[in-house]
């Protein structure tokens, strides 16, 4: 069986999911059959019940069959694009998080650079002096300042920055798929992951989600071999 997903991301990749020809020969018993028992199934196949069973796991877990105790087991009707489908909206932002690189309000334009390269980051988050988020500085941002006649070791990077309230943030709970749409749709890189302060004056940086984390959700996908 040969499962083919289209437009990822709305760049055309082909992502198939193999199953091996006695799984796909335990579909077809159990959706012509069904409700089936193990026991039924490996008498139509021959086989013992215990040499079937990690097949039926591995069919059961990937969504293809369903088991009711007492009952059987039963098509549940979904393709394997279904399947994926299911599985890339349940994907939480907690599971993909990076660690977050921050830079206090007072630093320079300068530092934020050093910290830029030293960290190996696109995008820093600027926290005020209460250390919650207050704003957002890019490589371009970085880069832009850097071109002017100002001098970088005294603009401070709260000049330069994206601020509050105009940054978007996502929390650990949001749904990964959410994110990408809202990377795309703005048109930047990375959103800060975001937890609300003890005393709800702000926002603490708990987290960073960029475009990279996506990609290795994307590729772990691929690689998952129950979906
Ligand atoms: P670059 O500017 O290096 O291409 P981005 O595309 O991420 O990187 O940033 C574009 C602009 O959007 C920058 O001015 C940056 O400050 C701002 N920006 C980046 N991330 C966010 C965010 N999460 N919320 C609001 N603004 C952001």
């Amino acid at each position: 069986m040969r499962i083919s997903i289209t437009h990822w991301m709305r760049q055309k990749v082909v992502y198939t999911i193999e199953l091996n020809k006695r799984q796909q020969k335990i579909i077809e018993i159990v959706k012509d059959n069904g409700p089936i028992t193990g026991e039924q199934i490996a008498d139509q196949l021959d086989l013992t019940r215990a040499t079937l069973r990690p097949d039926l796991a591995i069919l059961t877990m990937a969504g293809y069959l369903d088991a009711r105790p007492r009952v059987g087991y039963f098509y549940t009707g979904k393709t394997g694009s279904q399947l994926l489908t299911e599985k890339i909206k349940k994907i939480k932002v907690a599971e993909f998080t990076s660690m977050p690189v921050v830079v206090q309000d007072s630093a320079t334009v300068y530092e934020a650079i050093c910290t830029m390269f030293l960290e190996d980051v696109g995008t820093l988050f600027i926290i005020n002096k209460n250390g919650h988020l207050a704003g957002v500085a890019s490589r371009k941002d970085l880069l832009r300042a850097s071109m002017g006649k100002q001098e970088i070791n005294s603009i401070p990077i709260n000049i330069i920055m994206t601020r509050m309230p105009n940054i978007t943030y996502c929390f650990k709970e949001d749904f990964l798929l959410d994110i990408a749409h809202i990377l795309i749709r703005k048109q930047i890189d990375c959103l800060p992951v975001v937890k609300r302060s003890e005393d709800e004056s702000g926002f603490d940086v708990v987290g960073r989600i960029t475009k990279t984390n996506i990609t290795k959700a994307f590729v772990e996908l691929a690689h998952d071999e129950l979906l």
